[in-house]
């Protein structure tokens, strides 16, 4: 049975987040009732071991039909259950939020006049980044990182207050990996993107979630999400490693000549850059090897193979591919434009 569709679903994963739930709901009601759209709210508990699993199940209660709670068995961690709330939701735009209040919900409504514009995807960059000095230094670094590696300009990738249209949402939810990082896998099918400012405010009650081998661990996700360069790293690092042991060799024997045996330790020195020519071939047969995992790695996932943002038809349809570009093709072949027009259709074939 198709889903109703409606406007707006908010996705906010909880993992012990009780002493936030009662101010965290109330606020995103408030915001959400002004909006004067359709709106639901996906509470998804992460196997919380606090009062969190209770409090939500009053407030599907009491909030009517606009609160769903969803309730992981364990937890799985903040991304997987963003991804659950995001099978549940039938907004034609989806925004994610953290419950520990960090990213107000008062900043709900400037996303979604951003992603209204006509972009897929919209990010958030926390202004006044209300976390340890040791946090900020790692994002910096992760997020240069990424933005080098995939060449999309987003400033802040550790943000989860973000906004994604319905296809994007439909496409991330036909892959099929079990570790991700939402923010790069949804980039990476968003034809436009773009980005805000939002305040970001310390957590009020309880600690952060992420301890540093959460943390670590969460990274590894982000960088097995973005690429396999690093396994291909291994062929570079072993050519250079053997090429300098060539090198090295040939001079070595050109000394050998000039300045006799002694001069390079009777042939000791000459074991070593044999010895980096043979370890630089075993990190080009591991980069190989590396190759062939990657390419394993990238079918095992099944991500949609290619993602259609619009397929042009003869039928009339309501809603052309958003594009900041006068329509070339049409001006230039006039015949039958009336007719002629986009057919949203974002399928996407795995
Ligand atoms: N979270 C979750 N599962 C986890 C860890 C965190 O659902 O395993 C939720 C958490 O309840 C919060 C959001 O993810 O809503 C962000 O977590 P946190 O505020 O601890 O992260 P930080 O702000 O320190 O990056
Ligand atoms: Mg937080």
């Amino acid at each position: 049975m198709k889903k109703k569709e409606i406007d707006l679903s908010l996705v906010i994963p909880i993992y012990n987040e009780a002493e936030n739930l009662r101010e965290l709901i109330r606020r995103c009601l408030l915001v959400c009732r002004q909006l004067n759209r359709s709106f639901e709210i996906i509470l998804v508990n992460d196997g919380s071991r606090d009062d969190s699993a209770r409090l939500i199940a009053d407030a599907t209660k009491t909030a009517g039909n606009n609160i769903t709670g969803i309730f992981l068995n364990r937890n799985y961690g903040q991304h997987a259950a963003v991804i659950a709330g995001m099978t549940r939701s039938r907004g034609n735009i989806v925004i994610t939020l953290d419950a520990d209040l960090q990213n107000p919900p008062e900043e709900i409504p400037k996303l979604l006049r951003e992603i209204e514009k006509g972009f897929d995807v919209v990010g958030t960059i926390r202004t006044n980044r209300c976390d340890s000095l040791f946090r900020k230094f790692f994002s910096g670094i992760v997020n240069s990182a990424v933005r080098r590696a995939t060449g999309v300009m987003m400033h802040d990738y550790g943000c989860m207050l973000r906004g994604y249209r319905r296809p994007v949402i439909e496409a991330i939810l036909q892959c099929r990996e079990r570790s991700t990082f939402i923010p790069i896998l949804a980039n990476s099918f968003a034809g436009s993107t773009s980005e805000i400012s939002v305040q970001h405010q310390p957590r009020k009650n309880g600690e952060s979630k992420y301890s540093i081998f959460k943390l670590i661990s969460l990274q590894f996700d982000l960088l097995t999400s973005m690429s396999t360069f690093p396994l291909r790293l291994l062929s570079f690092l072993g050519t250079v490693i053997a090429l300098s042991g060539m090198t090295f060799g040939a001079f070595l024997m050109v000394m050998r000549f000039l300045m006799g045996a002694a001069w390079a330790a009777h042939g000791v020195f000459t074991l070593f850059a044999v010895l980096f020519v043979f370890i630089g071939a075993q990190f080009i047969g591991l980069g190989l090897l590396g190759e062939y995992i990657g390419r394993i790695y990238q079918d095992v996932r099944a991500r949609p193979r290619y993602h259609i943002q619009s397929i042009l038809t003869e039928q009339q349809q309501d809603n052309p591919p958003v594009s900041n570009k006068p329509d070339r093709i049409l001006s230039e072949y006039p015949v039958n434009t009336e007719k002629k027009s986009y057919e949203n259709c974002y399928t996407c074939l795995s």
